[in-house]
């Protein structure tokens, strides 16, 4: 069997004819199978969703209770047969839930990865290497110039920072899913003991964390705080709220901002980033090409993000590989909305 008869890319996404279903859909169709509760790739009203428990959960959270027609949840490593296919799913070490989606169909396994890294992060299962034929990868930062070196050191730099200016408040764009709670933990882990505060938009996601057993210290609203009492704290907020007139709460603020973007020094000075942290929940040049090697696939197709140069690596190993032409997925650093009245209150 041809991998293309396992998996196709269709308008609605990757299409799963043999086993009926898609993989992480932007159309509503009948069953879709989600990597994880990023909006570009879990979104609502599709008819049955399988996922793990952590992913519907966020989907619950963000869309509500009627974000499918029906649910399932799966566990790391459980075998379900779908149709002609039986599917797996594997730790992505995206974020908290995230997985790769194996589909074995007689001898042939393709992985769709979703997003993933292999960087450590203490708030999610750590990426499992799934041996496979074809490994679907991410090309977010696909490109050479992007090494994402040890966050550790990023947050040992923020921390730096709110020492040498402790009149003024540190505010800290994360993405609401994963990256705050990920700043977070490695603040925790770096000794900052003091409490930190949240934006309204990222206290719902935060607790989920802390109810999974993901343990991030003392946390606090920003909101109905006076803004003399938040000189020399951290607050952590959506990108978006960094540049809102929100950050007027706050005494003479210093924005920072986490995201792998950060590398592009023009990029940072762009959007008016005074602490750039290179901090991201995507796997760097090194870790996809690692990975890629590591999965012992013979052929790589490649997906959302810079796929030209992932695709001329792969080549040059001696790889099939090809781009995927998959449209409506991003970088949720980018693309993240807040949701309606939360824009610049709270
Ligand atoms: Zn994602």
């Amino acid at each position: 069997m041809r991998p293309q008869d396992i998996l196709m890319p269709v308008a609605a996404g990757l299409c799963c004819k043999p086993g009926g279903f898609h993989i992480d859909p932007v159309r509503p169709v009948e069953r879709a199978l989600i990597t994880h509760g990023h909006s570009d790739h879990a979104r609502p009203g599709h008819d049955a969703v399988l996922a793990t428990q952590e992913t519907l959960d966020m989907m619950r959270l963000r869309y509500g209770d009627n974000f499918a027609g029906s649910t399932q949840a799966i566990v790391y490593g459980e075998q379900i047969k779908l149709g002609d296919v039986s599917v797996t799913f594997h730790p992505a070490g995206h974020v908290l839930g995230s997985a790769q989606i194996a589909v074995t169909c007689q001898d042939k396994r393709i992985v769709a990865s979703g997003d993933y890294k292999d960087a450590p992060d203490p708030t999610c299962v750590p990426f499992e290497m799934v041996p496979c034929d074809v490994f679907i990868t991410e090309a977010t930062f696909g490109l050479p110039v992007f090494r994402h070196g040890d966050a550790a050191l990023q947050v040992r730099k923020l921390l730096d920072s709110v020492a040498l200016f402790p009149e003024r408040a540190h505010l800290v764009g994360a993405y609401s899913l994963g990256k705050a709670q990920r700043v977070i933990a490695l603040l925790r882990a770096a000794g900052y003991d003091a409490p930190v505060y949240l934006h309204g938009a990222m206290e719902k996601i935060t607790r989920y964390y802390e109810s999974r057993g993901v343990a991030l210290g003392e946390l606090r609203a920003v909101k109905g705080m006076k803004k003399a009492d938040l000189a020399g704290t951290i607050t952590l907020a959506p990108p978006t709220a960094t540049a809102d007139i929100w950050t007027r709460r706050f005494p003479d603020p210093v924005t920072a901002f986490a995201s792998g973007w950060m590398r592009v020094r023009a990029r940072a000075r762009q959007g008016g980033v005074e602490l750039p942290l290179v901090i991201s929940d995507h796997a760097d040049w090194d870790g996809l090409t690692a990975t890629i090697d590591a999965t012992g696939a013979g052929e790589i197709w490649v997906t959302h993000g810079q796929e030209d140069a992932l695709v001329r690596w792969c080549t040059t190993k001696g790889l099939a590989a090809r781009p995927l032409d998959l449209v409506g997925y991003g970088d949720e650093d980018e693309g993240e909305t807040l949701p309606p009245g939360e824009d610049s209150e709270a």
